[in-house]
C-alpha cells in the first residue's frame, strides 16, 4: 500500500533562514500539495550551543510573508507534537536506551581533551571499530564500572556502534543509489548527558519515524549523512518504513566556482535572506528580499526554477501551476547557479501583471519619505505611464547597466517632476542644450498661449490644439516642452504628462522655463 504522503522542513534556528533553505521548502510544499499530502514544521533544536534568539521567530514570519503554509509543526499544532525537539527530551532518551539495550550503541566516557590527544597522536584517528576497545566505553569497560563512573556524576556520550566493511545504499530520488562503506565512517556520537539531549542524527531519525514521514527532501549538504541515518533505521528495526531521500541540488555563485554564500549577495547586491535579519550578537543587518521590494510570488516563481524546470521554456507559472507541474524525479543532480539577475527579471514580470493601483501603498510611502503628498489615483496614473521604462543602473562590478522598471521603487528617480516642477535646469544636460535655443522662449509663449486656449485639457483636446499649428507652422515644440516640464529628456508623452499636471501646472512650468533659462 502507497504511504501517505509527509514530508518536513527541520530548520536549526541557527540564525536566519537561508535562500537555499526556502528552496527546500518549497520544493517540500510543492510535493506535498501535489500528493494531497502533509508538510510538517519542525524545529531541530537539540544543539544549544548554536541556538540563536529570535530565529525561530523569523523563519515563521518569512513562511508568512512567503504564502507557504505548513499543515502542522511548530506554532501550528498537531497530532503528532511537540514539533520543537527540545521539548522530546524524554522521547529521544527512551530511543537511545532502545539502542543500548540491543547492543546498536554504547556508552563512552572519553573527554574532550583525551580525544584532542588521540588526535594529535594520529591526524587520521576516527572513533570506530578499529580504535574503540582502546578508549574508555562500555565495550572496553566492565559493566561494574561504567555503572560507577555513571553513579559518581561522569559525564558520557552515547556512540552509535558501526559494523566496518558494508556497502549502505541510500535510495535517492534524484541520484539514483548512493553507496558508501561504513568502514569509512565513525561511531557517532548520538545523545551526551551533558545536556541530555540527543545530537541532530539520533533526534532527526526518530522524529522522522514517529512523525511517519515518507519522504525526506533536503539539501545537497545532507547527504553524506544519509548512510548514517540508513543505517539507524535498520537499528531501530524500522527499515521497512524508511522515508525515501531526495537531496536537491546546491545553489551555485552567480559567477566563478563553489556555493553561494552571503558574501556574493553582498558584493553583488542581493539579498541571500527572505527577510531583512538583524543579528542580535553582532548587530549587523543582512538585507531581505522582502524590504527590497521583491514580491513573494516572484520569488518563489525565481527559487523553483533553481534545480528544476517543467521540461518546456514555461517559466512563469503560478503557485498552483507549479503544484500542478513540478516532477520531484526531474531535479537536477547538478548545482544551480543563482542568476540573481533573472530574479529582478521575475520581479519585473510580476509587477507588471498587478494593475497599477497595486503599485500605490509603497509607492506612495516613497512619495511621502520625499516629503510629497499625492493621491492613490495620481499615483496610479504615474505608475500605469512610467511602468514600462527602463532605469539605468550600476552593476556589482560598476559596469553602467539598463534594465526594465522591476521594482515600485525604481520609479521614483524617473517621476519625481510629476509631483515637483524643476528647479534648475542643468545646462550642461545633453538634451537641454540640444532643444532649448535662441528661438524656442518665443516659440515656447506660443505654445503657453494656445495651451491656455484649451478648454478640455485632455490628451485629444490639446492635440486638437497644437498638432495643426505645429504642422502650419513647422515648428516642432515637443523637445523644448519636455526640457520645462521635467528639466531633461526623460518621461512620458508630452500631452499625456501636460494632462496629468493640468494647466496651470504645466504653462507655470513653461513660463518658469522661459525665465530661467
Ligand atoms: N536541521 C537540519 C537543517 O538545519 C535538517 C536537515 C534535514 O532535513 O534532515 O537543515
Amino acid at each position: 500500500m502507497e504511504r501517505k504522503v509527509r514530508v518536513r522542513f527541520a530548520p536549526s534556528p541557527t540564525g536566519p533562514l537561508h535562500i537555499g533553505g526556502v528552496r527546500t521548502a518549497l520544493y517540500n510544499y510543492l510535493f506535498a500539495k501535489q500528493h494531497g499530502g502533509d508538510l510538517i514544521f519542525r524545529i531541530e533544536d537539540t544543539d544549544s550551543t548554536r541556538f540563536v534568539p529570535g530565529a525561530e521567530e523569523y523563519i515563521i514570519e518569512s513562511f508568512k510573508w512567503l504564502g507557504i503554509q505548513f499543515d502542522e509543526g511548530v506554532s501550528l499544532g498537531g497530532d503528532y507534537g511537540p514539533y520543537r525537539q527540545s521539548e522530546r527530551k524524554d522521547i529521544y532518551k527512551k530511543y537511545v536506551q532502545m539502542l543500548l539495550d540491543n547492543g546498536k550503541a554504547y556508552i563512552a566516557f572519553d573527554t574532550p581533551e583525551e580525544l584532542d590527544a588521540k588526535r594529535s597522536e594520529n591526524e587520521n584517528f576516527q572513533y570506530d571499530a578499529s580504535t574503540r576497545m582502546q578508549m574508555r566505553n562500555s565495550l572496553s569497560m566492565s559493566s561494574d564500572e561504567v555503572a560507577a563512573l555513571i553513579a559518581a556524576g561522569h559525564q558520557y556520550v552515547v556512540r552509535f556502534r558501526i559494523d566496518p566493511g558494508r556497502d549502505v545504499v541510500v535510495h535517492d530520488i534524484i541520484r539514483g543509489d548512493v553507496s558508501i562503506n561504513t568502514s569509512v565512517l565513525d561511531d557517532k556520537v548520538l545523545y551526551k548527558s551533558a545536556d541530555n539531549l540527543p545530537t541532530y542524527h539520533l533526534a532527526n531519525i526518530v522524529d522522522d519515524h514517529l512523525m511517519e514521514v515518507s519522504h525526506v527532501i533536503r539539501g545537497e549538504e545532507w547527504l553524506p549523512s544519509s548512510p548514517l541515518h540508513v543505517l539507524l533505521y535498520e537499528a531501530f528495526g524500522w527499515q521497512d518504513t524508511m522515508p525515501r531521500f531526495a537531496h536537491l541540488p546546491l545553489l551555485l555563485k552567480p559567477v566563478g566556482n563553489g556555493k553561494l554564500s552571503k558574501r556574493d549577495g553582498d558584493k553583488l547586491g542581493f539579498p541571500v535572506f527572505p527577510l531583512e535579519w538583524h543579528d542580535p550578537q553582532s548587530g549587523n543587518v543582512s538585507s531581505g528580499y522582502r524590504e527590497k521590494g521583491y514580491l513573494p510570488e516572484a520569488l518563489m516563481n525565481f527559487l523553483a526554477l533553481l534545480g528544476w524546470n517543467p521540461g518546456n521554456d514555461q517559466e512563469v507559472m503560478s503557485l498552483d501551476e507549479m503544484v500542478r507541474l513540478f516532477d520531484l524525479s526531474k531535479c537536477s543532480k547538478a548545482g544551480a547557479r543563482f542568476d540573481y539577475i533573472k530574479g529582478i527579471w521575475f520581479n519585473h514580470q510580476y509587477l507588471l501583471r498587478k494593475d497599477p493601483l497595486e503599485w500605490t501603498p509603497e509607492f506612495d510611502a516613497i512619495l511621502r519619505a520625499n516629503g510629497i503628498e499625492s493621491t492613490p489615483e495620481r499615483e496610479a496614473k504615474v505608475v500605469g505611464m512610467m511602468r514600462l521604462k527602463v532605469i539605468e543602473y550600476t552593476d556589482g562590478n560598476n559596469n553602467k547597466k539598463k534594465r526594465n522598471i522591476s521594482f515600485v521603487s525604481d520609479l521614483w528617480p524617473l517621476c519625481k517632476f510629476f509631483f515637483v516642477a524643476p528647479v534648475t535646469y542643468d545646462k550642461e544636460d545633453k538634451f537641454v542644450r540640444k532643444n532649448w535655443g535662441e528661438d524656442t522662449p518665443d516659440m515656447m509663449r506660443q505654445l503657453a498661449e494656445r495651451l491656455q486656449g484649451v478648454e478640455d485639457f485632455t490628451v485629444d483636446g490639446m492635440k486638437a490644439a497644437i498638432d495643426p499649428w505645429a504642422e502650419q507652422t513647422g515648428l516642432r515644440p515637443w523637445n523644448a516642452w519636455r526640457v520645462a516640464l521635467v528639466g531633461t529628456g526623460q518621461g512620458p508623452d508630452m500631452y499625456e504628462l501636460s494632462a496629468f499636471l493640468g494647466k496651470d501646472e504645466t504653462i507655470s512650468r513653461i513660463n518658469t522655463a522661459i525665465a530661467r533659462l
